[in-house]
């Protein structure tokens, strides 16, 4: 017997309905590429978005085609994730720091049809037009005024001329909740790009969970600003999210400096924010010089990578801000964990509370997770044991975009390339990526671990450990430091700073300075080419 509930397709032209309808005054802020900074509401973002479909159906773009964007955090590309997908085609948002070479082939791959893009990926696209062999429409985000003239793309238009043809009635179509809704490739470290394609189901039952209080919590009554980027993993489901509760909008455009965004958290009174830790070491680094402090934030969710403890406490400590530690990742919308404690730990002495903040966290309702040895065996939630962390729920990705790669599951469970523990509360720990976890001597060492307590260090800016060949213990760590300017530190003075934090065993064999560490498109560290960089590195004794 079936229940007798109206059967409502989950849709992501329903969140902005929803939206201008009981939000209809609240604020969407973007910082702009023009330089200026744009206010409106989101019944102006729901009849924009309206306006985007009809131009959309004027460039008689099919069902499903594909809609690419290059674009920064801002009101005109949350107005193309609602048009866009709303009207049944696809979003695909591409990432603007991937090599130009590879954003060609990405746009070639997805088969895009239209090309919208921030005036400040002029010279990518400009680098890329005659390769991109399905491309028919390029759109700049801006207005006529701000159009280049010879540009060398042919029928270049900008954004606003375009809407400007269309009216803004329209009637958001109905259609099957499974239809794909946007397009996101992974950052490809190895091979060609792959891509994770999100259904209008996916991203709604995302924006659902991502908004619990025990996940990102957003309400009506925050201000968000999420630094995370609207190029990739649709910035943590964040726009969808805050369209479900009202949230106010704070987008920060081009201006990620510690210092744009400091002044966009206060100018827009912003209560939380959500980016990766480098980006929160530019802003805390702005503001410990001038004993600068927040006036209205409370939380920032802060993942992508491992957030290390002394980030955790100095936002907690200094600035009275609560971290939630997250993890995720494209292949799942992207959360899977965020790190809130339970009633229990309330009563916990601050320094115990802190073991459980610095985990990933908890499985969001509707993440499943567990972690296995290399048999497939399931390993004990004891917070000691480690294995492959594997993932299923219906934003977990079920294939890869045109099948690239095979059968990405393994008996319906996707494995993460993740690393992890989980104990017995369910918090789930990451130890490393597979492929960087050390193994020394039978024993695994954590270059996360390593990494955390190097930053931990006043006078260390950056920390990446990777593990080297031994002849005898199979890898030894080694930890590349960038320091702080002025620093004098030593290589001696650092490997005694590791003493009596870890085992000795699990203490670096080296520390290598360097000018700088290489991040890759997603902020992440390329462990891959500082391995390439170091082929004709030599351990200490070796
Ligand atoms: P991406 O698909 O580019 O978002 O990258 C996902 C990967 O980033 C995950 O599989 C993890 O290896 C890593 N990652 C994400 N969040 C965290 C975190 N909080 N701690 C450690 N690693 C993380």
């Amino acid at each position: 017997m079936l229940g007798l509930m109206q059967n409502q397709p989950l849709l992501i032209s329903s969140l902005i309905v929803h939206a201008e309808r009981h939000h209809g005054d609240a604020q969407i802020v973007s910082r702009r590429v023009e330089g200026d900074i744009h206010r409106y509401t989101y019944k102006d973002a729901a009849a924009r978005s309206r306006q985007v479909a009809r131009a959309l159906d004027a460039l008689e773009l099919g069902f499903g085609d594909r809609v690419a964007t290059l674009a920064w955090n801002g009101h005109r590309h949350f107005e193309l994730y609602f048009g866009v997908s709303g009207s049944g085609r696809v979003l695909h948002t591409i990432n603007p720091r991937l090599h130009p070479d590879q954003i060609a082939w990405i746009a070639n791959h997805a088969e895009d049809q239209v090309l919208c893009f921030d005036l400040t990926f002029l010279p990518i696209v400009q680098a890329i037009a005659a390769k991109c062999e399905t491309v028919r429409h390029y759109i700049a985000l801006c207005d006529d005024e701000h159009l280049p003239k010879d540009s060398g793309i042919a029928h270049l238009q900008s954004f606003e001329g375009w809407l400007s043809g269309h009216g803004t009635g329209y009637d958001w179509p109905q259609f099957d909740e499974n239809t794909a809704s946007s397009l996101c490739y992974t950052s490809g470290t190895t091979g060609n790009p792959k891509a994770g394609l999100y259904s209008h189901r996916s991203t709604l039952l995302h924006a659902f969970g991502s908004a619990l209080p025990d996940c990102m919590g957003l309400s009506a009554r925050d201000a968000v600003l999420p630094v995370v980027p609207m190029f990739h993993v649709n910035a943590w489901g964040i726009p969808y999210a805050a369209a479900l509760t009202g949230a106010k909008l704070v987008f920060p455009g081009p201006g990620l400096d510690g210092k744009s965004v400091y002044e966009l958290l206060e100018s827009e009174q912003v209560t939380y924010a959500a980016g990766v830790p480098t980006v929160w070491q530019m802003l805390l680094g702005h503001m410990k010089p001038g004993g600068l402090k927040f006036s209205s934030l409370k939380r920032t969710v802060i993942g992508g990578s491992a957030c290390p403890p002394a980030m955790i406490s100095a936002f907690r400590d200094d600035y009275g801000v609560e971290v939630l530690h997250a993890w995720g990742m494209t292949e799942m919308s992207p959360l899977g964990t965020v790190c809130t404690l339970k009633n229990k730990h309330l009563s916990l002495p601050q320094s115990e509370q802190m073991q459980i903040r610095l985990k990933q966290g908890r499985a969001v309702f509707g993440v499943d997770m567990k972690i296995v040895d290399d048999e497939g065996r399931e390993l004990p939630w004891d917070g000691k044991t480690f294995g492959n962390l594997l993932v299923r729920g219906p934003w977990v990705i079920g294939a890869y975009f045109k099948g690239e790669g095979g059968d990405p599951l393994q008996g319906g469970w996707f494995p993460t390339g993740d690393v992890a523990t989980i104990d017995a509360d369910g918090y789930m720990q990451i130890t490393d990526r597979s492929k960087d976890v050390i193994k020394s001597g039978g024993e695994w060492i954590s270059s996360i671990d390593i990494e955390n307590l190097a930053v931990a260090h006043p006078e260390v800016a950056m920390a990446a450990c990777i593990g080297m060949p031994h002849p005898k213990w199979d890898e030894r760590p080694i930890v590349l430091v960038v320091k702080k300017p002025g620093s004098q530190l030593t290589r001696e003075a650092l490997l005694a700073f590791y003493e009596g934090k870890i085992a000795k065993w699990q203490i670096p064999d080296d520390v290598v300075f360097v000018e700088a560490i290489t991040l890759g498109a997603t902020g992440k560290i390329l462990k891959t080419r500082l391995r390439e960089q170091l082929k004709d590195y030599r351990l200490p004794g070796l």
